[in-house]
């Protein structure tokens, strides 16, 4: 324990020494719905802006302790029972080494804990809280927030930091408007504070500024699912849109994993009737029923042809809540059994196969290259110049 908390200072030392350069803006608790919260200085210290004027003659140290409220088109703030005042902006500037704050609200059960600066502005007559922090830091507690699949393996976790940066800096734009990068939700890339294990710490370090590109050196988007169930699909096919880089690949890595098979059992009037309501009442006839009844998919197929009609086996996984549109169907009395490969849209990269090529020895960059088509992975400071 003692040895792990050492290494994530030093971690913390290092990528403060080599990230000062480039900081990010993300909202925080975008997805939650609150009038007030409490800010309170864990450690570190702030100086404290007001409308731009600092209202607190020494800086905030741990134990400080803030209220702000939505009030009547304005911001009060309170330290402890003292009202401060009400204004338009608050700024909490960390003045100090390792400056960390918590955030608190009715609605959150456990309080969330983030590193860097905050400012809180109204926006829509909402509490904006925005965290300007150092890129690698939000990549670790992306990692943390995000941790998908059952591996510990640093190696994929190396993984899972080069996709969250590539798709952090591919989409600092996208909240711009409303002045800031991006959210803290599942719109953007789920972020619920500083990063704590020592293992992600590591990855995000040992990856450090590492990006995926296409051949023209853009920055990818590094789509993924759960399992490919053998043979992954291409965008065009599920996304209607082509992208070079996102093609169907046969997947062995897959295979066998926890989410590799899966089984579903449907009668088989409600079968046919999703057929019938979508494609006509000839469904009701024997050889037409015959052809639904019995279905094989020995590769993925995206559109399952029946005479002049084209049937999307994406929008059968959607309409009957299928874990992959990568499925056979058998017919047996009165129900049909779906038998499926696969967890996921299928597009881009497997996770549990990633996590099978990490056990094999395979490096970060060579699964890149596996999933996506003609993809190198590069240091952003190659393409972008802050
Ligand atoms: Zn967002």
């Amino acid at each position: 324990m003692r040895t792990n908390k050492i290494f994530i200072l030093f971690v913390l030392l290092v990528l403060t020494s080599r990230t000062s350069g480039l900081n990010i803006k993300v909202r925080l608790l975008s997805e939650h719905l609150f009038s007030t919260v409490d800010v309170n200085v864990v450690s570190g210290a702030y100086s404290v802006l007001c409308d731009n004027k600092k209202v607190f003659p020494t800086d905030l140290t741990a134990g400080s302790a803030i209220t702000i409220t939505r009030f009547e088109g304005k911001i009060r703030m309170e330290k402890g029972l003292e009202l401060i005042g009400f204004f338009s902006e608050i700024e909490f500037i960390g003045t100090k080494y390792n400056n960390v704050f918590s955030l608190k609200t009715a609605n959150l059960t456990k309080e969330r804990i983030y590193e860097d600066n905050l400012q809180i502005v109204l926006l829509a007559s909402e509490l904006s809280l925005v965290n300007t922090i150092g890129l690698e830091k939000y990549i670790a507690g992306v990692v943390q927030s995000e941790v998908f699949g059952s591996s510990n393996e640093v190696e994929f976790f190396k993984i899972q930091s080069i996709a969250s940066r590539t798709y952090c800096l591919a989409n600092l734009n996208r909240h711009l408007p409303q002045g800031y990068n991006l959210c803290d939700g599942t719109h953007c890339q789920a972020y619920k504070g500083r990063c704590t294990q020592a293992d992600i710490l590591r990855a995000t370090y040992e990856s450090f500024s590492d990006v995926v590109v296409d051949s023209s050196n853009r920055l990818i988007s590094t789509a993924y699912h759960s399992n490919s169930g053998g043979m992954t699909e291409s965008a065009g096919n599920i996304w209607q849109k082509d992208i070079s880089y996102l093609q169907s690949v046969r997947d062995t890595f897959s295979i066998g994993a926890r989410n590799y098979q899966w089984e579903k059992v449907i009668p088989k009037k409600q079968w046919i009737g999703y057929f019938i309501a979508g494609f006509g009442s000839k469904y009701a006839q024997p050889e037409y029923q015959a052809k639904i009844l019995n279905f094989e998919q020995e590769q993925r197929i995206a559109k399952w042809i029946i005479d002049v009609d084209t049937i999307e086996t994406k929008d059968i996984r959607t309409f009957f809540k299928l874990r992959s549109s990568y499925f056979s169907v058998q017919t047996k009395g009165e129900n049909v059994y779906l038998k499926g490969k696969g967890y996921g849209h299928g597009v881009g990269l497997s996770q549990e196969g990633a996590i099978e090529m990490v056990k094999q020895g395979y490096s970060p960059a060579e699964i890149f290259r596996f999933y996506y088509q003609d993809v190198r992975v590069i240091k952003y400071t190659e393409i972008i110049d802050f």
